[in-house]
């Protein structure tokens, strides 16, 4: 995501700081971008302090899919909560606007469906996505005390299953492994029955979105939903895969893992008020695109 949103601001004319500590990002992502006078990059972990003059903050920082999170929970929680002081406190010192990514996950497995913003969620502080959602959960409590005590400006953006182009193929997200399966001709995975629900956006519609709240008004904080309403079972999204792919895999069941949500689709009025913003991606001309990328990544990575 952090890639497609720098090279958005970088032709929209803006000087872009690019802050990533490579854990699951890859520069092969922001390359074309390299020798733009508009970009530069650090290796930064923003679990540590970073003093640079900024006038905007767009944080993305944490590893968001449950293989890598899950990998070293605690450093996780670290990235999402230190990792907020810190730019919290950038943007106290530089008076700088700051947009935090959060995340459907602090709705937990919900019992209100579609989820709205109002939603307190139903998280469990203790299980192994804790690290992840409790640690967006306090990210969100942070941004907004900075707020209340500090009159920092704030965006909170709640972001709902993405994807799209440069994912990394082994990212262990259900659109990329579905994806990357189909096209190596293996089967695909699906956890549990396959009849938990997600609800997939494009990226290029929810950086649209994201860059659109950032520029509010200063009294909008949100919390804000993005994502695209139009719900799947993990079932069908692996049969529209097979279908687009053309390929001959076959589905294979495993187990759920634990505190899987059962369904998930964003109640979007907010931001159809607020930015007017719709998705205009279907999941088909979405994932045929990705698909694109992906043939690409297998082909080279056959050279
Ligand atoms: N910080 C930072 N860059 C800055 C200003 C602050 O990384 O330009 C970090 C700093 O290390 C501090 C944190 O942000 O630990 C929170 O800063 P704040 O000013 O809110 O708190 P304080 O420094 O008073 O604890
Ligand atoms: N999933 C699956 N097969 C996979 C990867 C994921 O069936 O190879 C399921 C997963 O159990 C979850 C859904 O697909 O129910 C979405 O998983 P993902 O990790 O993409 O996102 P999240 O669970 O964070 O929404």
């Amino acid at each position: 995501m952090g890639s497609h949103l720098s090279e958005k601001l970088v032709m929209e004319g803006h000087e872009v700081i690019c802050l990533d500590n490579f854990y699951t990002g890859s520069k092969a992502n922001v390359a074309h971008l390299l020798s733009h006078p508009n970009f530069e990059l650090l290796r930064h972990d923003v679990t540590f302090p970073l003093y640079v003059e900024v006038d905007q903050i767009y944080n993305l920082a944490c590893p968001a899919s449950p293989i890598h999170y899950q990998r070293d929970p605690v450093q996780t929680t670290k990235t999402s909560v230190h990792g907020a002081i810190n730019m919290l406190g950038l943007a106290k010192r530089t008076n700088a606007r700051i947009l935090q990514a959060s995340t459907s996950e602090v709705y937990g497995d919900p019992e209100v469906h579609p989820q709205e913003e109002n939603y307190w969620g139903r998280v469990n502080p203790i299980g192994i996505r804790s690290c992840y959602d409790e640690g967006k959960r306090c990210a969100e409590t942070l941004f907004f005390d900075y707020w209340r005590q500090n009159n920092t400006e704030i965006k909170v953006v709640r972001i709902f299953n993405t994807y799209g182009p440069r994912m990394h193929p082994a990212d262990g997200r259900v659109v990329s492994n579905f994806l990357v399966q189909a096209l190596m001709g293996q089967d695909l995975t699906i956890y549990g029955d396959g009849s938990q629900t997600r609800s997939f956006c494009f990226v290029d519609d929810l950086i649209d979105g994201m860059i659109k709240f950032m520029n509010l008004p200063a009294e909008i904080t949100g919390p804000m939903n993005l994502g695209n309403p139009t719900e799947f079972t993990i079932l069908e999204l692996a049969e529209k895969i097979i279908q687009i792919t053309n390929s001959n895999s076959k589905i294979l069941m495993h187990p759920l893992p634990l505190d899987d949500p059962k369904q998930r689709k964003p109640d979007i009025s907010l931001a159809s008020t607020l930015i007017g913003w719709n998705p205009i991606t279907d999941i088909e001309s979405g994932l045929i695109k990705t698909m694109a990328y992906f043939e690409n990544v297998i082909k080279e990575s056959r050279k």
